[in-house]
């Protein structure tokens, strides 16, 4: 208990969390009753697909075609992003950048841009600490309660987290589809907007589809993250690591050659433990890749990808791993400080969590 008062009180940085996968479960069970009670479900159905903990990768995206019925309206994408971010601030996260797929909806009056619209005004709404979402409009960074002193990095008092959005194009979507992702995100640029992720079922779709909407993003100046190597398609996964994306998330399932390919390339990866071992992209703690990519000093970050789906958080991903790996309070605080460099976080941000970072490691003795 002991050990989880210190990962949850250590200020930390997530860089690999989805909107929907990281819905609370009680919102999830509230919004599917609200359904069943309209009749547009039958809630008994579907409880126990929201309750269940172990899934395959299948499933998994079974359940999130289940999430997005309960939460395509404006109003819960609002309250959801709301939720989420106040559930990483209350964990210590310091900086965040969450991602999420614009979708359209034309029975429910939506447009990708007026999902993401929603999204912004959930992060508005966050209101139980100070949110700096980049947003360049008067007076919208800030929400009004600077001050307040909610919680505690390890003894330092924390007023602030920052958000930063990542769109994500899902690889059952069209070339034209992703293009408009691409584009959204970049007028989107003043709204806290910082890069382009592609994410959905990796046995859909190539990934190929979107490499010219992908270039279009980084010509634009925004970066890409790229979902790689979830399944053993090492053609893709060579073609993947070939673009040379700002980052990849999980790299689970690469071959020798790839694998070298990837150490010599230094891409950034995100790790997400739970989700890997829950979807048995990866047999057991003990043959997953960090400890290889830890051991020589491979740029990595550990992440949660989806806190509401796998029933984790990122102080228990860092529990996790430091059991796992045998490490120590010092080697963990040092992981979470060198995410900040692998942002896509305006440089003037990034230096100002760093600082904090040094603050708090002042005030730090590290008794393992
Ligand atoms: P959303 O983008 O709707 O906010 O978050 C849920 C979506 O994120 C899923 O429908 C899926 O496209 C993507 N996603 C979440 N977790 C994973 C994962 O572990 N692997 C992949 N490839 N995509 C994921």
């Amino acid at each position: 208990m002991e050990m989880m008062d210190w990962w949850e009180s250590m200020p930390k940085v997530e860089l690999h969390a989805h909107l929907n996968g990281s819905v609370r479960n009680s919102t999830l069970l509230e919004l599917a009753k609200d359904l069943g009670e309209k009749g547009i479900i039958v809630f008994s159905e579907v409880e126990h697909v929201i309750l269940k903990n172990d899934r395959s990768l299948t499933e998994v995206f079974k359940l999130f075609d289940l999430i997005h019925i309960l939460t395509t309206d404006h109003a819960t994408v609002t309250r959801i992003t709301k939720e989420v971010v106040e559930d990483f601030a209350a964990e210590n996260v310091v900086y965040l950048e969450l991602r999420t797929t614009p979708k359209r909806n034309d029975s429910r009056g939506m447009s990708k841009r007026s999902y993401m619209e929603a999204v912004i005004e959930g992060l508005r709404k966050v209101d139980v600490l100070d949110i700096d979402f980049g947003s360049t409009e008067v007076g919208l960074e800030e929400n009004g309660k600077s001050g307040q002193m909610i919680d505690d990095c390890v003894g330092i008092s924390r007023t602030k987290i920052y958000v930063r959005l990542l769109l994500s194009i899902d690889r059952r979507e069209t070339l034209a589809a992703a293009m408009e992702t691409v584009k959204l995100a970049l007028e989107m640029k003043d709204l806290g907007v910082v890069g382009i992720d592609l994410s959905g079922n990796p046995k859909v779709g190539e990934w190929i589809t979107f490499l010219p909407a992908l270039r279009f993003a980084r010509e634009q100046g925004l970066r890409v993250t790229l979902h790689c190597g979830e399944v053993p398609n090492q053609e893709e996964i060579h073609a993947m690591l070939d673009f040379l994306p700002e980052r990849i998330g999980h790299a689970c399932c690469l071959e020798e050659d790839a694998w070298r390919k990837l150490k010599i390339s230094k891409i950034p990866v995100e790790i997400c433990l739970t989700s890997n071992i829950r979807t048995n992209t990866i047999s057991s703690i003990d043959v997953h890749h960090f400890a290889d990519l830890y051991n020589t000093n491979h740029p990595l970050i550990l992440c949660t990808d989806d806190t509401g789906v796998f029933s984790t958080s990122l102080s228990k991903e860092y529990a996790i791993a430091a059991t796992a790996f045998g490490l120590g309070k010092k080697e963990m605080f040092q992981l979470a400080r060198t995410a900040v460099g692998y942002s896509f976080v305006e440089e003037q941000v990034a230096s100002k969590l760093k600082d904090l970072f040094d603050l708090v490691e002042k005030s730090l003795a590290y008794n393992d």
